[in-house]
């Protein structure tokens, strides 16, 4: 028996995660009447959505002639034909609401002179099915991401949504029928135990960029829902395929928005050459993120980087007005200033492809529903769990994402969670019996890591699987590095049995807190290594140099990595959806990918 004391709670639906995923599933579920609570690690408006930059995109057409069908194309080619074409449908069709939606709720986006909302040119966003660039992603300045995360939390305030902020959540609370009825939390304040039993929890719990040793992400990316899933026998989809984003800054992994390339930024090697030119003729610097930061590596590896170590490459905004850029690009003006010591004005940026996107995540339908594949079924759900965001793969970005297509997904599948919890559940229904010793694994977790009494300290194991992630799964990768990455990796997460937490406390204690959050991260390192040494074949972000060709015959197909109790993993596959919703449009047939 535990000897934690625990505080119950209970109402009809909990969201994990105050993201923009979570803000606008928490939203949609107290709009449709359930009592909602949205417990958060952080205050809402930390969470890593805050720091998003470049944009959302939607074929509004306000500068162009755009249409959600090219959008659709565009996201189809640029996860090279991973993404589930069902899903893609729906969220490129969706997409034109979702903003029109975000705009009425107060979302002070950038604006053209005649008052509509203001789009940019990004990478793989075209017109005419490829034929030039489009116009397509609805800006805020550079801070997209904190307008809208600060809008939807202001909206879920005035609908008396309830939080329960710097609650860590711990692990689900499973039926007996293989369902899910609610999760246990750890509260930072007070260190107290809560139980939050529900008829559904709601994962938006973010991305695992920290698993890396230079990323973009927050501190608090650290994908613990993907491991309370995997705890929970849950596979996750698709880990292999990690975005890294051409420009972040060297040195500190910094995000330059894509966006700085919309507006005319272009990047160069040691010679002054504009390099994108041979790579993506058509595209050149707005190809997809995948294509640029590849062509980038290879220009270092082939000894044109810049600066003494010539292992950078530079990125150009000097010769764009700078009303330009105090108008458009303000935030990553300052960033370059603070951060690489550059004037915008001036010079250019030293930049490096740094982690910044986690393409796999747990396996859902494009109700935000999550599938555990049961016999033959691949497709089947796990009752009472779904996840959205960035913790999710829908897929609707396969093995590449295109920029500005996070934040629409946030809320186009955040949205949908909620029409379908509408559809399909009760507001007020009585909640399912759970078995007496339900929070007993989630407790027992919680306390070894407390009382880890071992040798090595959190940063220690926490730096040697963010080098081993780093060199091992890149990218570019080989079998023998992959190989040799699978080894390292699981020697790291071997030494979490010699794991030393100092400080037993339970009152902000952020010593445990970066524990289980490691704890979290090792568990999708280990699934991320293994599923990217299985695949043999080159994809969007996995570049196997080994398999330099894509091979839709053997592996059009997600990777489902399940790792059970005693850390073995193991792999699956489910088909890619090559249907659409309806024949409004047409499903994308596969081909060569230039841009
Ligand atoms: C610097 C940067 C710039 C970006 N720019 C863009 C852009 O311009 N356009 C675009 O489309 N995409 C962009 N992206 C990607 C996009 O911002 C993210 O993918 C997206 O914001 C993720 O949102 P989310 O709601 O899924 O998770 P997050 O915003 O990461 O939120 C996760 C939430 O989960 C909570 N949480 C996590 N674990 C727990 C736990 N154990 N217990 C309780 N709560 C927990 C956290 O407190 C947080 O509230 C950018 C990303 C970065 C890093």
């Amino acid at each position: 028996m535990s000897k934690y004391e625990i505080i119950d709670h209970a109402y009809d639906v909990i969201v994990v995660g105050a993201g923009g995923a979570g803000l606008r599933a928490t939203l949609g579920m107290v709009a449709a009447g359930f009592r909602t609570a949205c417990i958060s690690k952080v205050y809402p408006t930390r969470s890593h959505t805050v720091a998003a930059q470049g944009g959302i995109g939607a074929a509004l057409g306000n500068l162009d002639g755009d249409n959600w069908r090219f959008h659709m194309y565009d996201t189809v080619k640029g996860s090279d034909w991973l993404g589930d074409q069902d899903a893609i449908e729906y969220m490129c069709r969706n997409a034109i609401d979702a903003v029109i939606e975000l705009e009425h709720f107060g979302v002070p986006f950038s604006r053209t002179p005649e008052g509509k909302i203001y789009q940019r040119p990004f990478g793989g966003h075209t017109l005419d099915f490829g034929k030039s660039m489009a116009r397509r992603a609805c800006a805020a300045a550079d801070r997209t991401g904190h307008a809208i995360l600060h809008t939807l939390y202001q909206q879920c305030l005035k609908h008396k949504a309830e939080f329960f902020s710097e609650y860590i959540a711990l692990d689900l609370l499973n039926d007996a029928e293989g369902g899910v009825g609610g999760v246990m939390a750890w509260c930072l304040e007070d260190g107290a135990i809560h139980r939050f039993r529900a008829q559904m929890v709601v994962f938006a719990t973010g991305g695992y960029g920290r698993a890396y040793f230079s990323c973009t992400s927050a501190h608090t990316c650290t994908g613990d829902g993907g491991a309370m899933a995997l705890r929970a026998g849950i596979p996750l989809q698709d880990m292999e395929f990690i975005q890294f984003h051409p420009t972040g800054i060297y040195g500190s992994g910094c995000l330059i928005t894509e966006g700085a390339r919309g507006e005319g930024g272009y990047v160069t090697n040691s010679e002054g050459e504009r390099f994108m030119e041979r790579y993506a003729p058509t595209a050149k610097d707005l190809a997809s993120r995948d294509v640029v930061s590849r062509s980038m590596a290879i220009e270092i590896r082939e000894g044109r980087g810049v600066g003494p170590n010539k292992d950078h490459i530079h990125l150009h905004l000097e010769h764009i007005d700078p009303k330009v850029l105090a108008e458009r690009l303000p935030g990553i003006s300052e960033t370059a200033k603070i951060f690489a010591g550059v004037d915008v004005t001036k010079e250019p940026i030293p930049i490096l492809p740094t982690v910044h996107y986690n393409m796999g995540g747990i396996p859902t339908n494009y109700h935000g529903e999550v599938i555990r594949p049961k016999g033959s079924d691949k497709d089947a759900i796990v009752p009472g769990l779904m996840a959205v965001g960035e913790a999710a793969c829908v897929s609707v970005h396969g093995a590449n994402r295109l920029g500005t297509n996070s934040l629409l997904d946030l809320v186009v599948f955040g949205r949908a969670a909620a029409l379908r919890a509408a559809a399909t559940y009760k507001p007020g229904a009585t909640l399912k019996a759970l078995p007496a010793d339900a929070h007993e694994p989630a407790l027992e977790r919680f306390d070894r890591i407390r009382n880890a009494g071992g040798k090595t300290l959190t940063a220690d194991i926490r730096l040697e699987m963010q080098h081993t992630m780093q060199n091992n799964c890149a990218v570019f990768r080989t079998g023998k590095v992959l190989s040799e990455g699978k080894q390292l990796i699981e020697k790291a997460a071997a030494s979490m049995s010699d794991l030393k937490v100092v400080d037993k406390s339970l009152v902000w204690n952020s010593d445990l807190v970066e524990a289980l959050e490691l704890d979290n991260l090792m568990a999708q390192a280990v699934v991320t290594m293994h599923s990217a040494e299985a695949r043999h074949e080159s994809r969007g972000a996995h570049a196997h140099e080994d398999h330099p060709n894509r091979d839709d015959v053997n592996w059009m197909k997600h990777t489902l990595a399940y790792r059970d109790a005693a850390g073995k993993v193991s792999l699956d596959y489910r088909p890619v959806h090559m249907y659409t919703l309806t024949d409004e449009t047409e499903v994308i047939p596969p081909k060569e990918r230039v841009y």
